[in-house]
């Protein structure tokens, strides 16, 4: 079987048959990936636990007929110790592998931007850097951003003059509305929470470390993944 190595971010497991489980994996150079890993369930296996959600590692990987088997895994960071010792950090984790599963949704398509922000934000989880739902929030809104959903905030999305007060915004128009112009599906956002989106769709840590998230910046995350990503991210809810 042709063999190919890369280094790879678990987000899922799941069991298959008695002994084995797929792993979902984000990599590198190959995208996103399901293998195989065999006898990763019995408690002697050669993996040990490198092949838990959350850790990072490098793989060989031979080309299955059906599907792809591990056949090695090395730890490069153990972000998983760190991240599951710490409950809000465990839950942003959470969240984090959750988006990347659902927003990658084709296998073997590379995405390197989309794996640099999601070791990014493990990275700055396993280090507790920032308030962990903040980093979670962040890499949904950056996430999202990248894969061709960046809210627009700075102009109105109708008539394109700065964005004043009152703003309103449309998730299901891209961005921020004037009283102008807003549509009805629209709501009113204080300008803070819009500061504070801002901000998390930026990764502006200046401003977002300067005080704990406000509970409409966070409905407007789930607003906008919700709508884009067409389905709600379950871990999210978690987080409140
Ligand atoms: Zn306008």
């Amino acid at each position: 079987m042709p063999l190919y190595r890369d280094e790879a971010v678990v987000l899922r497991t799941a069991k298959l048959g008695e002994a084995d489980r797929i792993i979902t994996m984000l990599t590198r150079g190959h995208g996103k990936i399901r293998a195989v890993a065999k006898g990763v369930r019995k408690v002697r296996n050669r993996f040990g636990g490198r092949l838990e959600p959350f850790m990072r590692v490098d793989v060989l990987i031979a080309t299955g007929r059906s599907l792809d088997v591990v056949s090695q895994a090395d730890a490069i960071a153990a972000y998983a110790a760190p991240i599951c010792a710490d409950y809000d950090a465990y839950v942003a984790a959470g969240v984090i592998v959750e988006t990347a599963d659902k927003l990658v949704s084709a296998e073997h398509e590379r995405t390197p931007v989309q794996y640099q922000l999601l070791i990014g934000a493990l990275n700055a989880l396993a280090k507790h850097a920032h308030a962990p739902a903040m980093v979670g929030d962040s890499y949904v809104m950056r996430a999202l951003a990248l894969a061709g959903w960046l809210p627009r905030l700075a102009a109105c999305v109708v008539c394109g003059d700065p964005a004043g007060s009152p703003a309103y915004l449309s998730v299901a128009s891209g961005g921020v509305m004037c009283a102008a112009d807003h549509t009805p599906d629209s709501h009113r956002v204080e300008p803070v929470v819009l500061n504070q989106f801002a901000a998390l769709v930026r990764g502006d840590w200046t401003v977002l470390d300067s005080g704990e998230l406000l509970p409409d910046t966070r409905r407007l995350v789930e607003e906008w993944s919700e709508y884009y990503m067409e389905r709600p991210i379950r871990s999210l809810r978690l987080l409140d």
